[in-house]
């Protein structure tokens, strides 16, 4: 049986410059991101050197309890994941050691006990919240191959030095440059072929022991025992590879046809929902395409010529999946090229200048209503649109997308000044979206504040020229009154 390739050139850096160690045990993939065994580069990689090695390859997922906005929401999800990989691995007689950290600091040294007796670690690249810094510290510190690897799009990260500060500028550059990478998509079970199997090394299963049965059920009295935010209780959708193919499956069925023009309805759920699944790598954007490519019968050959940066007639698909493909490849990748390209990602500074100096103009403008984070968070302004859909995101794990933008607005023009509405949008989006804590978190978020937009006028109060959005107007364009029933205080858990 074929061997799988290497992971294309274009996705994979090495953190350190240490050499391959000849006398490795096995091969480590470090899943951090791209939490899933199927379409996955960084899997791919590791079990191309597995194979090439003539090693086992191990499988490290592990979930630790000290990050920021740690709740049991993002680890039921997360652990509905480990235990469909759980059983697939134990299937094809795989080493996969699933860790969930019981307590803080406990899993300090897991991974460079496992690097000492292996040939090479690979690891995703996933460019923001914790994750690059915690990969580059690994890097330095141990004495084999740190390979990370980027699953994340369509475009590679790295494969550009250009930032792109509108979706305008970056659809016309991926028009002129994505052809050669819609050839370069990872294959789709990397581990159909020959894989050596061990035993998951005795003294780290012994010292970091793999996640319990009881744990990888989620039984709500395991989960109950972790140090993590209690209060955030799961969401109202499942995580792991199966939900997010029926997800993909759903959608595709029964929401495509109605993306185009239902997709900003908040009473009609015609997007896909598939963002949590892709922020936790539990699909792949390359699955996703490629499923739509077929459905459309489509092949490269048919990208036009001419790049024109125009939306409509990029792929010469249907218009419902251009439009889905806007989203899922301009919009999404756009983020991930500014947050793997600027440390300063979550920081106010990095809002274009024009939009900062208008924000500063109207500093000082009079504040009708002002809100505090805590009446933020539990849903107490006098504004009920708002209410409903910060109610929908606290019970539910999501929040409507173009109720998304207007919740952002809305904190905006309730806050002391536009710097501590970027810090309340981040705390609230983070803590309770599954999809949070994701390159598409800070553009969604500073997309509030003017990132990838214009000046819009007329001049206003507090907002300047950045785009204002109001509930009145929401309320007038869109059907709201189901979602207010659905999402009213009393019919609350
Ligand atoms: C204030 C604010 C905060 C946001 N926070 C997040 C976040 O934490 N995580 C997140 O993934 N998205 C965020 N977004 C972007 C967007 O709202 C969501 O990606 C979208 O609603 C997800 O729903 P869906 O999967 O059904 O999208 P679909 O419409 O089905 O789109 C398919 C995919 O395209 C991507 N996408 C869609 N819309 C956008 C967009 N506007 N910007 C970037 N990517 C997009 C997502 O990956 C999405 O899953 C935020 C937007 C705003 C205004």
């Amino acid at each position: 049986m074929a061997l799988v390739p290497e992971a294309p050139s274009s996705r994979v850096r090495q953190l350190n410059s240490c050499p391959l160690k000849k006398s490795g045990r096995y091969v480590l993939y470090w899943m951090i991101s791209a939490r899933r065994l199927q379409w996955n580069f960084g899997l791919q990689q590791a079990v191309h050197r597995a194979q090439t090695l003539n090693l086992p390859l191990v499988i490290l997922e592990p979930i630790g309890c000290r990050a920021k906005w740690s709740s049991v929401r993002f680890h039921h999800f997360v652990i509905e994941g480990m235990a469909e990989h759980h059983a697939l691995c134990q299937e094809r007689g795989i080493a996969y050691h699933p860790y969930v950290e019981p307590e803080p600091g406990h899993g300090v040294g897991l991974v460079e006990a496992y690097a000492q007796k292996a040939a090479a670690v690979i690891t995703d690249d996933f460019p923001c919240y914790f994750l690059p810094r915690m990969v580059q510290t690994l890097g330095q510190r141990i004495d084999v191959p740190l390979e990370c690897v980027d699953s994340n799009g369509i475009f590679p990260m790295r494969a550009t030095d250009q930032v792109f500060t509108t979706a305008h500028a970056f659809r016309r550059f991926l028009q002129k440059n994505i052809k050669p990478y819609l050839s370069e998509f990872p294959v789709a079970d990397s581990l159909a072929g020959p894989i050596l199997s061990m035993e998951i090394p005795g003294q780290i299963a012994r010292k970091w022991s793999p996640a319990t049965p009881g744990l990888l059920n989620r039984d709500a009295s395991a989960l109950a025992q972790l140090p993590i935010d209690q209060t955030v209780q799961p969401a109202a959708f499942r995580g792991g590879l199966k939900a997010a193919q029926e997800a993909v499956a759903r959608f595709f069925k029964s929401r495509l046809p109605r993306y185009a023009d239902d997709r900003n309805n908040p009473e009609q759920e015609a997007a896909s929902g598939l963002s949590p699944y892709l922020h936790f790598g539990h699909v792949s954007a390359h699955e996703v395409f490629s499923r739509l490519a077929a459905k459309e019968s489509w092949k490269p050959e048919h990208l036009p010529e001419k790049a024109s940066g125009s939306r409509e007639g990029w792929w010469q698909m249907s218009p419902a999946a251009e439009a889905f493909l806007d989203e899922l490849i301009t919009w999404r990748e756009v983020g991930y090229n500014f947050t793997s390209h600027r440390e300063d990602y979550d920081q106010y500074e990095s809002l274009p200048a024009w939009a900062r100096q208008s924000l500063e103009k109207h500093a000082g403008d009079h504040r009708p209503s002002l809100y505090d984070l805590h009446q933020l968070e539990i849903a107490q302004t006098h504004d009920e649109l708002w209410n409903a859909a910060q109610r929908q995101l606290v019970r539910e794990g999501r929040m409507h997308n173009y109720l998304r933008m207007l919740w952002g607005k809305k904190v905006l023009e309730w806050s002391l000044t536009p710097q501590q509405a970027v810090e309340t949008l981040i705390h609230l989006n983070n803590k309770y979206a599954v999809d949070g804590r994701n390159p598409n978190s800070y553009s969604g978020i500073f997309w509030v504040f003017g990132r990838y937009d214009r000046a819009w006028g007329p001049e206003r109060p507090i907002f300047g020229t950045i785009r204002y959005m109001s509930s009145d107007n929401t309320a007038r364009k869109l059907p709201v009154k189901d979602y207010l029933k659905r999402y009213a205080a009393s019919s609350g858990k």
